[in-house]
């Protein structure tokens, strides 16, 4: 169970109390659900939707269309992705992507849009995603090369987009096509396609060391809807708006291999006496206990900072994302190291934290786009006499 006191300065009652009902929920229905391979993790996650739509789900997307159990700000969105990260980061996948393909809905869909989707996002009945990322746009999201024209009412899409989480399994996709290649990413929109439109492929899955729903799709004379005209900006909005909750998860699954190395070096007797009585093992709990408050301390203020109402928060996000995805891995490699060869048995509870730490510092923005953006905004309107 993750401890909220480390932050309660940021917190309110109500998220404190939410955050103990959260911690009983996921420690009774999803501590350790890993599907044991990737063919079952598209079952897996049809599961995990299921559970998570008693109440929790409707923290991706806003009050007005759902109620949480989770006050619906940024804090409640850290406080549910890190007890995720801390009991089952596939189930953190799942709610993170309803998260990702609803929220251009709400920022920016047709009234008609978001009334057929927000709700049953919400309630685990309709499952979603999000599909910008093409074999030659990661980062240059701008490059991308899927495009969309207009025919009557609606659109068509042609093109190929990789690496999306849900691939087979959404039941719609937000996508991103090129308009006007002419404008580069001004000339991007925002597009909503249901699983049975015509010309929607699934391209097949991509296995990943960590069980996880990841495939490609592809687009032949798809049928399409329009969200927005300015659909890079949204994207960017959208990512920017979740980013601080990458973070939170990052908190999550460090703070669960804190957990097990702590346990472990506690209860294992080596030399006549327990491993946490050797000062380069103590040294090492410090170390992890230090670096997991510090990316606690960095997301919360970013997230307090969002509930505040601050508008501009790009160093602060870029700061947390940064720093906790990267300190989750070293806190879950000095885990490992402290429970020793145990802990690389599959399907020991470290083993898969260190499989499924690994793509946090490559999704949503990789960590060398986060110091891009932080140095920019550094450098940004300073005298350099
Ligand atoms: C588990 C997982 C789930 C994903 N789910 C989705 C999804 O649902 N939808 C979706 O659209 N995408 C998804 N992605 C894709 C993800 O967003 C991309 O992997 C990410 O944007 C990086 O792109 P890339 O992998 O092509 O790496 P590249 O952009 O090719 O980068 C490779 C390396 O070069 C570095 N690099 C790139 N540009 C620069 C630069 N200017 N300066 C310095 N270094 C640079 C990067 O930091 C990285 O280290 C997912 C990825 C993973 C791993």
């Amino acid at each position: 169970m993750i401890d909220t006191g480390a932050v309660e300065v940021f917190l309110t009652d109500g998220h404190r109390q939410a955050a103990d009902r959260l911690g009983a929920f996921c420690r009774q229905e999803l501590d350790q659900v890993a599907p044991e391979s990737d063919a079952q993790a598209r079952e897996t996650a049809r599961q995990v939707l299921a559970k998570l739509g008693q109440g929790w789900l409707a923290t991706a997307v806003p009050a007005r269309f759902a109620r949480s159990e989770m006050p619906q700000d940024a804090r409640g969105l850290c406080l549910v992705r890190e007890n995720l990260g801390y009991s089952s980061p596939l189930a953190d996948a799942v709610f993170a992507l309803q998260g990702l393909g609803s929220t251009p809905l709400a920022l920016a869909g047709a009234p008609a849009q978001q009334e057929r989707w927000l709700p049953a996002v919400a309630r685990g009945e309709a499952m979603a995603a999000f599909a910008m990322t093409e074999p030659e746009a990661g980062s240059d999201v701008a490059s991308m090369r899927t495009s969309a024209r207009p025919e009557g009412d609606s659109w068509l899409l042609e093109g190929h987009k990789t690496f999306i989480s849900n691939a087979g399994i959404a039941d719609f996709y937000v996508v991103f096509a090129q308009t006007d290649p002419a404008l580069g990413s001004r000339g991007i929109g925002a597009f909503l396609v249901e699983k049975s439109n015509p010309g929607l492929l699934f391209l097949g899955p991509q296995v990943m060391s960590a069980p996880h729903p990841l495939g490609n799709i592809g687009f032949e004379a798809c049928r399409a809807e329009l969200i927005a005209r300015e659909g890079f900006k949204l994207g960017m909005r959208t990512l920017d708006a979740l980013r601080v909750s990458v973070a939170a998860a990052a908190c999550g699954m460090a703070a669960r291999a804190l957990h097990e190395a702590r346990r472990h070096a506690l209860k294992r007797q080596q030399f006549g006496k327990p491993l946490a009585e050797f000062q380069l093992i103590q040294q090492k709990l410090a170390q992890m206990a230090i670096g997991l408050d510090a990316s606690r301390l960095l997301t919360y203020r970013a997230a307090w900072l969002k509930d505040q109402g601050r508008e501009r928060l790009t160093s602060e996000v870029a700061m947390a994302k940064a720093f906790a995805t990267e300190t989750a891995q070293q806190v879950i490699d000095a885990a490992m190291q402290v429970c020793g060869g145990v802990a690389m048995l599959s399907d020991h509870p470290v083993e898969r934290l260190y499989r499924a730490v690994r793509s946090l510092r490559i999704y949503e923005g990789t960590t060398e786009i986060q110091h891009l953006i932080l140095a920019r905004e550094l450098c940004k309107d300073v005298d350099p006499a």
